[in-house]
């Protein structure tokens, strides 16, 4: 099993990423417990939040657009940006369904014929998953995502604040007054991807349903959408006025074989040290086992430094974030077969 997993930290000023509703003139930022510790112990606090469904989203649609321009095949809602999936027999039967998924709604289809299907005709759902409650098919997601929070560490540097503002009209009276919860902060947020996963079915049995070749480039543009989800920011909703000013100040990306291993949250300064520290104890009890496995970690420190520890030895670092995900694509170049 080869498994990366990421983790990095964000200066987000001014965002608007994650509204859920508007009371009069006031539409509000997404708010969710946290728990912070204090030298009294461990309180709760509410903070700001975008939630792992809307990354989730964001990631997705961004290996939608990918996936096409590199000529491999997205179902037509997911090109849409539309991820209802393959998940009820009434989307099998739209009027712009293509041949293939026409043919699972015919009867005697059996569960194993219909994710095969659907994986070898869409790398959103093959990394994605879906599920389809008629046949009992659940395929698991192939990366997971937290939500993205303030760095508990980091919580002396949070504000939530509603901006004034006003929607011109000739009219005077006819002039609208609102008011957008913006939030400022360093961010954290966790990525998972279970690389062995992509091109084989695993909902009723694992089977290859994609040559090598083909496989090994869904697996690179699945690695490749989360580069451009992160480092450019290509997430989150409200875009259209409210692109927040952000840099990623730090990040630990973590690739193992064959047993995974996921790299420690960005909310503690020393992320980047425990997640080393940590690997090293997981190779050493595999080690004992006579397991032989591999962890290869690489970070990144940028505005972070001076406030984020750096490992003295156990990783690489790299001198940009994007650098991360090179070095991931050559990591599975080498071992993915
Ligand atoms: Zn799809």
């Amino acid at each position: 099993m080869v498994y990366l997993s990421l983790s990095f930290r964000v200066k987000l000023d001014v965002e608007a990423l994650n509204m859920v509703e508007s009371i009069g003139n006031v539409t509000r930022h997404r708010r969710a417990p946290i728990v912070v510790k204090t030298s009294e112990g461990y309180l709760v606090r509410y903070v700001q939040v975008v939630s792992g469904e809307s990354l989730a989203h964001a990631y997705q649609a961004n290996l939608a657009d990918l996936a096409v321009k590199l000529g491999l095949p997205v179902c037509p809602l997911c090109r849409r940006h539309e991820f209802l999936k393959h998940s009820d027999e009434s989307l099998l039967k739209r009027d712009d369904a293509e041949p293939w998924e026409k043919d699972l709604a015919k009867k005697g289809i059996d569960a194993h014929t219909f994710e095969s299907t659907v994986v070898k005709n869409c790398v959103v759902e093959d990394v994605g998953g879906f599920l389809y409650p008629q046949l009992t098919v659940k395929r698991t997601s192939k990366f997971q995502v937290s939500y993205l929070v303030p760095a508990s560490e980091e919580l002396e540097a949070v504000a939530l604040e509603a901006q004034f503002h006003v929607r011109y009209a000739e009219e005077k009276e006819q002039q609208q007054i609102y008011w957008v919860e913006t939030g400022s902060g360093v961010y954290t947020a966790l990525f998972n991807l279970d690389i062995d996963g992509i091109g084989y079915t695993s909902s009723v049995k694992k089977e290859k349903v994609v040559d090598d070749e083909e496989r090994l480039k869904r697996i690179k543009a699945a690695i490749q959408a989360a580069q451009l989800t992160f480092s450019n920011m290509l997430m989150g909703a409200k875009r259209t006025r409210f692109h927040p000013l952000w840099e990623i100040t730090s990040a630990v990306l973590a690739l193992s074989h064959p047993v995974a291993f996921a790299v420690s949250a960005g909310h503690r300064r020393n992320y980047i040290v425990s997640t080393v520290e940590r690997a090293r104890k997981q190779l050493d009890s595999l080690k004992k086992l006579g397991v032989g496995e591999d962890i290869t970690i690489y970070y990144y420190i940028g505005n972070d430094r001076g406030v984020v520890e750096e490992p003295a030895s156990g990783a690489t670092r790299v001198e940009l974030f994007e650098e991360l995900f090179s070095k991931a694509i050559e990591y599975v170049e080498e071992r993915v077969k």
